[in-house]
């Protein structure tokens, strides 16, 4: 066992660090208040290499594997929420949907503009009528000729507005419903027939773009099919098995700032004739914070290691995304609940850190169907099955 990073993850780290430091974080508060992230700050993390961390160097990626990864996206955590949400979608599903599944001439023909952010990538599963119960998708996709037409609205779908490239699930053979007969397309925004709708006003993550989408008869020739035809669920949940262990890794930052602006406070508040620091009660919320921040730690690293092994990691990366959201938003409240009324002040870090963090336990799977995963896994491994 090796418990450090590597050299090279280590200068990843710091590399990202200074970028958002120096780039990201005077920005923070006008993100929130604007629900917007700059295009130009988009531009500088893409230049600096963000759009491409995990995918080999064949493709422009950087080639950090999910090790790497998962340091951007501790890293961009600790920040800003909404910059970590665009990146996420686009690099953990949106890309990394071609990436696994794509055919060398795809992956050729995107990859490239993907890695580099000239291009930005979403991926679109979620309907209004098929949330959690993903399986039940109704977006068609009709062969005709060596094309197929693509009918349907997608719901929720972050960086829909701002998005290029997009991979999009539907159904091929409704005979065969969404397992076995729905499949996973590559599907450029600029193709007609496709519309973004306004994006969501939600409670956080302002800056992150979220929306509804339509597809009017939306031509997608059949080389943009990813994997392959009746299969594409199956692509879709090994593309999320993925995104749920940088999710994790997201919050695991998130957790990590909300506890240190808590050590801090607990340092320099009075009350009583002496610092928060020597409440007892203050001290319990701060030891449970650093506990469970320091387990989430090893489960997300070993989780990204189990994936750049080429390991089984269903079960792991399903207590990365339920572990790693329940943790963050606890330590975000706790950490409020030790600022007390400070906490609370609008533009404030853990004001909006506690708004942000709540949609973790939302969205890539709620927690009650990461509990399903697990426990299906768990009983699979005891030959029995388990439907939702
Ligand atoms: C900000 C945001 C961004 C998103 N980005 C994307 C994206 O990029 N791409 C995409 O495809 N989707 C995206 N989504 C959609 C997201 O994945 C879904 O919202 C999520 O899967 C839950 O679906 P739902 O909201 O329809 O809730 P529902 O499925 O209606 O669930 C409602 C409640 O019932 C519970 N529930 C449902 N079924 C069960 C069950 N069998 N057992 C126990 N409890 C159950 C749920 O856990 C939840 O608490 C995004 C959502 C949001 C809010």
């Amino acid at each position: 066992m090796d418990f450090d990073l590597k050299p090279e993850h280590r200068a990843l780290q710091k590399s990202i660090r200074e970028f958002m430091q120096e780039e990201v974080k005077p920005l923070v508060k006008q993100i929130d208040r604007d629900s917007r992230v700059p295009d130009e700050l988009l531009k500088k993390a893409g230049a600096a290499g963000l759009f491409g961390i995990p995918f080999s160097q064949k493709y422009g990626g950087m080639g950090a594997g999910e090790i790497g990864y998962c340091i951007l996206m501790e890293e961009m955590g600790r920040v800003d929420a909404s910059t970590t949400a665009i990146i996420g979608a686009h690099t953990g599903i949106g890309v990394m949907t071609l990436y696994l599944d794509g055919t060398e001439e795809l992956k050729q023909r995107y990859l490239p503009d993907l890695c580099s952010g000239k291009k930005i990538a979403a991926f679109a599963l979620t309907e209004a009528n098929a949330g959690s119960d993903a399986a039940s998708i109704r977006m068609k996709a009709t062969r005709e000729g060596d094309s197929y037409m693509l009918d349907g609205e997608k719901m929720w779908i972050t960086n829909g507005p701002i998005a290029d490239v997009l991979s999009v699930l539907a159904i091929t053979d409704a005979s065969l419903g969404a397992r076995g007969g729905a499949t996973c397309f590559a599907v450029e925004s600029n193709w007609e027939g496709f519309t973004a709708g306004k994006r969501e006003e939600k409670m956080g993550l302002h800056g992150s773009p979220t929306a509804a989408l339509k597809f009017d008869n939306v031509r997608v020739p059949q080389e943009n099919v990813i994997g392959k035809v009746g299969l594409g669920f199956v692509t879709m949940m090994k593309t999320l098995d993925i995104g749920r262990v940088s999710l994790g890794a997201a919050t695991l930052g998130g957790a990590e700032v909300s506890l240190e602006s808590a050590l801090q406070w607990a340092k320099a508040r009075h009350q009583f004739g002496r610092n928060l620091a020597n409440m007892q009660s203050l001290q319990f919320m701060i030891a449970d914070m650093a506990s469970e921040i320091e387990a989430l730690r090893s489960l997300v690293y070993r989780t990204a290691w189990l994936v750049d092994n080429g390991r089984p990691h269903t079960k792991e990366a399903g207590m990365c995304k339920l572990l790693g959201s329940e943790i963050a938003s606890r330590c975000i409240d706790r950490a409020l609940q030790i600022h007390g009324a400070l906490g609370l002040t609008r533009d404030g870090q853990i004001e909006r850190g506690w708004r942000d963090s709540r949609i973790n336990e939302i969205f890539e799977g709620t927690n009650e169907i990461q509990r399903i995963v697990i426990a299906s896994e768990l009983f699979q491994e005891i030959g029995v099955r388990i439907r939702p």
